[in-house]
């Protein structure tokens, strides 16, 4: 190892998923002064992004916009359409559909989870053998996460509305799309999806703060039966705002609206199907490298079926403690952030994670994930650890093939 990092210097990438790397337009957006936010150019704006954002879910559906994080689209979802002591069904396949669970748990919701572990994607038809001894329908919705990004499972959302239609079970279906949105195929309304939660800081290019709740009209007709809905993460006057500050229920994220319509902006030049396109190849292009680390040693992605992999993460279990080695090795001499292994040791200590997760998703090009992938065959050079020849040399085949 050099004794001074020589090759750290110059731009660095935080290659995690999410938050994730910023476009320089959605920076430029947002370095400006504070606008008026009782009318003029900020208000004519936010009119716009509704409909563009509709665009990215394909949803002719409802919008409402939070200040906030992950986290907090889970509790806006629940807090208008399930009361406490309601139940919901959880398949979960990480850390994320845990939390989820956990936050309707919270709520003083019946949150039973089926745990299909670290190692699988949903089994649509164990979802549906839990659904029709459900006969009383007192499960009120499925609360599915499409892409996992701690297991980087994908999950098959379409199968899940089969499911329900099958047994013609009322059961809102609700999809987290946090880790896909603007990353992986998703067709909110083709697939009968009810909700549908993102945020800004992953596919949409934009950092952490702000946060999107589609629903459909079901979902809204769920949201009359409640006893009552916080007055906070109500999404009625979100939704349907009569004065600029019912969006938000107060203050815009104004600085954050200014970087979203840059970003939206860039999404429908690209075209939403190319952004997908883009993400798959480079994602391909990931998977092809560590196929060749692993062909020799103990490299190895955690979703063995390339059709349940998500396309803008890929969890990689490498054996303790080579992954916080090599994370260290690349962010020390290279200037380049992996992401940490998440909810798959059996401790919180990532020092004992043998897993990295690499995040490919929003701002990425084809020499961005090239320059990832170098860095990490320096490191594994570096610190010598066992791993297969040719990675470099599969992943700039897989994009030179388009
Ligand atoms: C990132 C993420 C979350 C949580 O987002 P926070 O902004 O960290 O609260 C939830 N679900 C999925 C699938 C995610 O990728």
């Amino acid at each position: 190892m050099p004794q001074h990092p020589l090759a750290a210097f110059g731009r660095d990438y935080l290659a995690i998923p999410g938050p994730s790397v910023m476009p320089d337009a959605v920076l430029r957006a947002m370095h400006r002064s504070a606008p008026n936010i009782y009318h003029g150019a900020l208000i004519e704006m936010v009119e716009g992004i509704v409909p563009d954002l509709r665009r990215v879910a394909r949803t002719k559906g409802h919008v409402a916009m939070y200040i906030g994080n992950g986290h907090a689209t889970w509790e806006a979802c629940l807090s208008n359409t399930v009361m406490a002591g309601e139940k919901v069904l959880v398949p979960a396949t990480g850390r994320f559909g845990l939390g989820w669970a956990d936050v309707a748990t919270g709520l003083g919701i019946d949150a039973e989870v089926i745990d299909f572990g670290k190692s699988s994607a949903i089994d649509p038809m164990r979802v549906a053998e839990r659904l029709s001894a459900d006969k009383s329908h007192e499960i009120k919705a499925v609360l599915a996460v499409h892409v996992d990004t701690s297991t980087s499972f994908k999950n098959d959302i379409a199968a899940l509305r089969a499911v329900l239609d099958d047994l013609d079970h009322p059961a809102l279906l609700m999809a987290d799309c946090m880790a896909s949105l603007g990353c992986d195929p998703f067709e909110m309304d083709a697939w009968g999806v009810d909700v549908v939660i993102a945020g800004s800081q992953k596919g949409m290019m934009v950092p952490p703060g702000m946060c999107f709740v589609f629903f459909s009209d079901k979902a809204a007709e769920a949201r009359t039966r409640m006893d009552r809905v916080s007055r906070y993460w109500d999404w009625t006057p979100r939704a349907n705002p009569t004065a600029f500050f019912e969006y938000w229920n107060g203050t815009a994220p104004t600085h954050h609206l200014y970087g979203l319509r840059a970003a939206l902006d860039m999404i429908h030049d690209e075209g939403i199907e190319n952004v997908w396109r883009r993400h798959h190849l480079l994602a391909r292009a990931v998977w092809a490298a560590v196929e060749a680390w692993g062909s020799n040693g103990p490299m190895k992605m955690n979703v063995s079926d390339p059709v349940q992999r998500g396309h803008s993460v890929t969890a990689i279990g490498i054996g303790a403690p080579h992954a916080t080695a090599l994370r260290d090795w690349t962010e020390q001499n290279l200037g380049l952030t992996l992401g940490i292994g998440l909810g798959m040791a059996e401790t919180s200590d990532p020092a004992w994670h043998g897993y990295f997760r690499l995040g490919h998703m929003g701002h990425v090009s084809g020499h961005m994930v090239m320059g990832m992938l170098g860095g990490i065959d320096a490191g594994l050079k570096a610190l010598d650890l066992p791993h297969g020849s040719g990675a470099l040399e599969a992943a700039s085949g897989v994009i030179a093939g388009g």
